[in-house]
């Protein structure tokens, strides 16, 4: 029994249509964030120490270095041949086309990665990066936009001083949609003031403008962040384990199966995480969620 047999997993659709293992690695290609350099907010998302995001975050090595430093890890536990550069860290649609299409074609020009996938924000993503990636679909790579909305609800968003509301993210998704982009939407489950339902409502709203991957992460509340003060005054109760898995397991319910679940849960480092300290659990939590959907006799897109 395992989450493939009951979720439509990144990993094996990647499977399915390239027929191998293809595996991400993660690039930290040293852009910054518009919501902490001021030109959107200052001081980022509440949540937000972006080591907990990227495992590389503290890599600023050249792409072409972090592509081969990934290659060697992943070596260690698959025999994945080709790969996917996943430009993770803070906000990587944040500067000039040139530098942009400059910063991708490093990874592009290596003969094993089969496309890029982009993580940024929604308020962040101008027509001319989307012509450019839309370039790159067209050349036959496989180009995923990540979208890092974590909820629909502006008050929500607020709250966390994300900067940015639910219409720019219509907005983008439009945008792309045009361009037959694919887009990986981020939802977190567990933010302050939100329960079940809020995150039951976020699907549902992203679900109607259309999306073709998802990822779940649980709200880790990490070193120096606001976030960490108002957990320590107890003004912030973190999600329970069950909680999270039961709350994930009615969203890949209410998912149609030919949505791709990229992730339904992540970790954070063990020296920033302060808790919830099950995140670091994350087999047991992706065994839980697997078992919670067959206990429900159930699987994903069964409430669609
Ligand atoms: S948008 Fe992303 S990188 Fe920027 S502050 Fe928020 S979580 Fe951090």
């Amino acid at each position: 029994m395992v989450l493939s047999d009951y979720v439509t997993t990144f990993g094996q659709d990647l499977l399915q249509r390239y027929g191998e293992r293809v595996h991400k690695i993660t690039i930290n290609a040293g852009f910054t964030c518009p919501n902490r350099d001021g030109s959107k907010g200052r001081g980022g998302c509440t949540f937000c120490n972006n080591v907990s995001f990227s495992p590389n975050a503290r890599d600023h090595s050249p792409v072409a270095e972090q592509l081969q430093n990934g290659r060697k890890v992943i070596a260690k536990r698959t025999k994945a041949k080709r790969f996917l550069a996943y430009f993770q860290a803070y906000t990587n649609t944040y500067a000039d086309v040139q530098y942009l299409t400059d910063i991708y074609e490093q990874a592009l020009a290596e003969a094993d990665i089969v496309g890029l996938s982009i993580g940024t924000r929604p308020d962040c993503v101008p027509e001319s990066v989307l012509d450019l990636l839309a370039s790159y679909k067209e050349r036959g790579y496989e180009i995923w936009l990540e979208l890092g909305l974590q909820s629909v609800f502006d008050t929500t968003l607020e709250r966390v001083n994300r900067g940015h509301g639910f219409a720019e993210y219509k907005q983008t998704v439009h945008a792309a949609r045009l361009r037959n982009i694919p887009i990986c939407t981020h939802i977190i489950i567990g933010l302050p003031g939100e329960k079940r339902q809020h995150n039951l409502t976020s699907l549902e709203r992203i679900l109607e403008l259309g999306v073709e991957g998802l990822k779940l992460h649980p709200l880790h509340v990490v070193k120096h962040t606001v976030l960490a003060k108002q957990w320590r005054q107890k003004e912030y109760q973190p999600l329970d384990k069950l909680d999270y898995i039961s709350i994930a397991t009615d969203m890949i319910e209410r998912t149609p199966a030919d949505i791709v679940y990229h992730r339904v849960t992540a970790t954070a480092s063990n020296d920033i995480l302060l808790a919830p300290t099950w995140c670091n659990e994350k087999w047991a939590v992706l065994n839980g969620i697997t078992t919670e959907l067959h206990q429900r006799n159930s699987k994903q897109g069964i409430k669609a």
